[in-house]
């Protein structure tokens, strides 16, 4: 059997930053460190900063006043960086720049008096983050239903931002449809705001699932990216499963199976691969052979936050 590595697959530039963030915080301040959310969507990165001693919490109230607090990569509304002030509490923030880039996108857009389309997943903390970086409710759209039906003030005024790790297809399809609702929306790269980690792995699956009979993706079942390219694995016609590690893997999987394809989300380790792989050689009656699929190497890297740079 062989074993076929998407490429590039795994953390990207920003969840990077987040958890070296929280690891160079409990080094230069000591533990405890709170973290607000989850730093990034995995349980084996969250538990292994919490053996290191970062405490997560879904609120700032549940931090005692004047700790070192950290944002996650998925980024936070004002009021949570209000409430964080009052609070006096001494916040390193982590969200991803490119995050952060869509929210600069939305204040500036609602600073020009335009409704703002949010398209995003419902209750994902970067949606609830965008949203409260305006003051103005935003029009949350989820799906093409929801693009052919909702109502806007004045159509003449209207942009809109998306969530950075959706389906660039699904993403396209929508933009096509408020285009034609509103032809004076703001116009633009449909997909502007989803992610260069998100885009380029959810290409190299498109690459991978023409090589291979069926398809694993490692990463957490909240995390977005991760099921965008289970999603993508199944559109292609493969069996997909999003796993959440070696644990997950199952034998009968295989039956029949020449090609497997193998990624990670961005929020999910290379440790984690390396033992998909020597779970899958325990399950093979055939010897394994694993290789990298012909893609692009990524260079992006994001600066840490001021408070735990070296310089
Ligand atoms: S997936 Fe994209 S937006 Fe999210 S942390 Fe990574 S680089 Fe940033």
């Amino acid at each position: 059997m062989n074993i076929i590595l998407a490429k590039p697959r795994g953390f990207c530039a920003g969840v990077t930053r987040a958890i070296e963030t929280v690891e160079r915080a409990l080094t230069k301040f000591g533990p405890p460190v709170y973290v607000r959310h989850e730093i990034v969507h995995n349980k084996f990165v969250v538990e292994s900063l919490r053996k290191k001693g970062a405490i997560f919490v879904s609120e700032v109230d549940q931090i005692p006043p004047g700790a070192i607090t950290i944002f996650s990569a998925h980024g936070v509304s004002d009021r949570v960086e209000e409430d964080a002030l009052v609070r006096g509490l001494d916040v390193i923030d982590a969200t991803c720049p490119l995050v952060s880039k869509v929210h600069r996108e939305a204040k500036k857009f609602e600073e020009e008096g335009r409704e703002i389309i949010l398209i995003g997943h419902r209750g994902h903390p970067e949606v609830e983050g965008t949203s409260g970086r305006v003051k103005k409710e935003v029009i949350l759209v989820t799906s093409e239903e929801d693009a052919q039906n909702i109502q806007v003030k004045n159509p003449e005024k209207i942009s809109y931002v998306t969530q950075t790790t959706l389906s660039v297809d699904d993403t396209k399809s929508i933009v096509t449809i408020l285009e034609k609702r509103f032809p004076q929306m703001q116009q633009g790269l449909a997909t502007k705001d989803i992610c260069y980690a998100t885009q380029n792995r959810q290409d190299a699956v498109r690459s991978l699932a023409k090589m291979v009979d069926v398809l694993l993706v490692i990463g957490a079942q909240n995390s977005s990216n991760s099921n965008r390219l289970r999603d993508l694995g199944e559109e292609c016609g493969l069996a997909s499963y999003l796993i959440n590690g070696a644990e997950d893997v199952q034998k009968d999987w295989f039956v029949d199976v020449k090609n497997v394809g193998l990624t990670a989300g961005a929020s999910a380790p290379e440790i984690l691969v390396q033992e998909v792989i020597e779970k899958i050689r325990t399950l093979s009656s055939s010897p394994v052979m694993v290789s990298d699929m012909d893609g692009i190497s990524e260079n992006t890297f994001f600066v840490l936050p001021r408070k735990v740079r070296r310089d």
